[in-house]
Parts: C-alpha cells; structure tokens; sequence
C-alpha cells in the first residue's frame, strides 16, 4: 500500500469514518468504487455522440480516452469515492412562467461541493500520509452519473439521471480520486421497473428510448447549455422554464419521498422559484452580473438568458 496510516483505531476504518464526517457536514450518501475502465459506459457515449445528441456541446467530444479509462487522468489513482449531497427543500414553482431548475435556486453547487470535499480530504489527511487526489464537480472529463452507479449511490433512471430510493434524482454528484486503496461498495440494482413516466411527460420528447437524451431537443440544453450564437428552434415549447427543467424530475415517483437538504445554501432565498417579468424586462448586462454572482445561472449567459425570455413570450402569445 503507498500511503501509510498516521493513526489507526482497530476499531473503526477509515472508510467508516470519511463516511461519518461526510454525513456530518451534510453529504447524504458516499460510495466507494475501483477505477476500472468504463468499456460499456464509454460505448454508450460514443454512440450518444455520433447521433448528434450532444447538440452543439462539442466539449462533450474530447478527451475520449480519459473518460473511458480515469487511469489516464490520475496514473495512481485506486479508490473512488463519490458524494451526494441533496439539493430538494419540498418546495414548488410560484407559478407556470419563468421558472428556474431547482438545482439552480440557491448557491452554485460547484463552490459548495468543492468546499465540503476539501473538508474532508483534510480530515483525511489527518490518518493518512503522501494523499494525492482529484476533485470533479461536472468540471473534466469524468463520467459522473456512471461512477455514482459503481459506487451503489443509485441507478440510473430512464430520465438519464442517478435515482437513489432515499433522495430521488435531486441531489448533486462529487467524485473524489483518490491513491488510497479502499473496499469498493456494492451497486444497488435499478427500480425503475415498467414506469415511463418520464418519457410520457417529456414536452419536447427528448428522452428517445430509456437512459437516453437528445439535447437537441431537451429544453434544458436550450435555456442552460446553447451557444451563444444559436437561437432555439420554434418547434421547442420552452413551457416556461427560463433555466433548465424539472419535468422529468418532477413526476418521477421516487421524488416523491426524497429527503429534503440539509444546506440551506440550496434553498430558494435568491429570488423565489421563478423569476419575475419585471425584473427581466429592466435586466441590465450589470444587473444579470450581479444577480447571478455565485449562482449557476450565470451559465446561460446575459444574452441567452434575454433569448430564453423572448421565446417564452413567443411560446405564450402562440397558445
Ligand atoms: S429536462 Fe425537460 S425537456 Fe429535457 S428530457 Fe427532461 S423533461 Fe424533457
Ligand atoms: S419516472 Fe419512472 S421511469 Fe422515469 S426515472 Fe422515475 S422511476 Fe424511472
């Protein structure tokens, strides 16, 4: 083994105690898992990608070779370790127009994720010497949602996202690579059974068969992920989502029950759940700016966001 243990407590392992401070600081679930190479996952995105679902998301399309094999990414990587951490407040939308993801209703999750990862490599640091580790928050080329499965965090739902029967689809994913060698955790089996909720809400029906998602016509890629110089097609109904979309979330039967977030940072104290006309009508550049400081919002962007506005509007005045 290539890191030596400072203290060692027969009692209790290390695994155990990340596990414990993890649940004390807020994450919901951790699991363990080895840093195999992702062969069946990695085909599914290669087919993904040469149907032109990724839009125009073309970041999507590098660094193959790292997303297959996470080897490529960290040679002395043995253990990973991914993090949930729920995002869900029991909260609904005000109303029908101008509605914002819950994922994007508080604090950009990336800072707080990163920040509660750092806590416990710190922790760890205090058991362990010469720790090397990565952290990725939907920041390089890691298959997320496919680690989360290997770790037995969850399945993944027809809708695409990682379903836990504790916390549902709204929580959010850390992985953390690490040389420490440690017992992997078991995946848990799929509970999706012959629902198809789902595939049959989907507005725009983006979700072409189980686990898979056209962006092109997701109305989340629309409002969140498009180029600046694309426009949204007419034919994409954006039913009132000025960022991102809850559909396919929102009728799933296992967010029914999810647990409900431990941060507050999460919660809607920005600006409500949706955000209202007026203040879009006056958006200045400098107001979206300060409006969107340390939020996810700010991913769409000061003119994809106005563009977002005004097709609502032509959406709305078509009906
Ligand atoms: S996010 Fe919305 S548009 Fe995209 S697949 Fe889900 S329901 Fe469909
Ligand atoms: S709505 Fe049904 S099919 Fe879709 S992810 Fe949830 S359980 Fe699975």
């Amino acid at each position: 083994m290539e890191f030596y243990l400072k203290r060692y407590d027969n009692s209790i392992i290390l695994k155990d105690i990340i596990k414990t401070f993890s649940y004390l600081i807020g994450f919901e679930k951790v699991g363990f898992t080895k840093p195999v190479e992702l062969h069946h996952e990695f085909n599914n995105l290669v087919n993904w990608l040469s149907l032109g679902y990724n839009a125009s998301m073309s970041y999507l399309e590098k660094n193959l070779d790292k997303r297959r094999d996470i080897k490529l990414i960290m040679p002395d990587v043995r253990s990973v370790i991914v993090f949930a951490h729920s995002y869900f407040t029991n909260t609904s939308h005000d109303s029908d127009n101008f509605k914002v993801s819950r994922y994007a209703w508080g604090n950009d999750y990336h800072k707080v994720m990163f920040k509660k990862i750092k806590q416990v490599i710190n922790m760890i640091k205090g058991y362990v010497t010469d720790l090397k580790y990565k952290i990725y928050i939907d920041t390089g080329p890691v298959l997320e949602k496919q680690w989360a499965v290997l770790s037995g965090i969850g399945w993944q739902g027809k809708n695409s996202l990682v379903l836990s029967k504790e916390l549902g689809s709204y929580f959010f994913i850390g992985v953390l690579l690490t040389n420490i060698d440690f017992e992997p955790d078991l995946a848990i089996k799929e509970h999706c059974g012959s629902c198809t909720r789902c595939i049959d809400a989907c507005p725009t029906k983006a979700i072409v068969k189980p686990k898979v998602i056209d962006s092109r016509r997701c109305i989340s890629f629309w409002t969140i992920e498009k180029r600046i110089d694309e426009n949204i097609p007419d034919e994409i109904d954006l039913k009132g989502w000025i960022f991102g979309c809850d559909i396919c979330q929102e009728v799933c039967p296992w967010n029914k029950k999810a647990r409900i977030s431990s941060d507050k940072q999460f919660y809607p104290f920005r600006f409500g759940t949706n955000i209202k006309e007026e203040f879009i009508k006056n958006l200045s550049y400098e107001k979206f700016m300060e409006f969107t400081k340390n939020s996810p919002i700010r991913r769409s962007k000061y003119l994809g966001f106005l563009k977002n506005y005004y097709h609502i509007l032509r959406n709305s005045n078509e009906t």
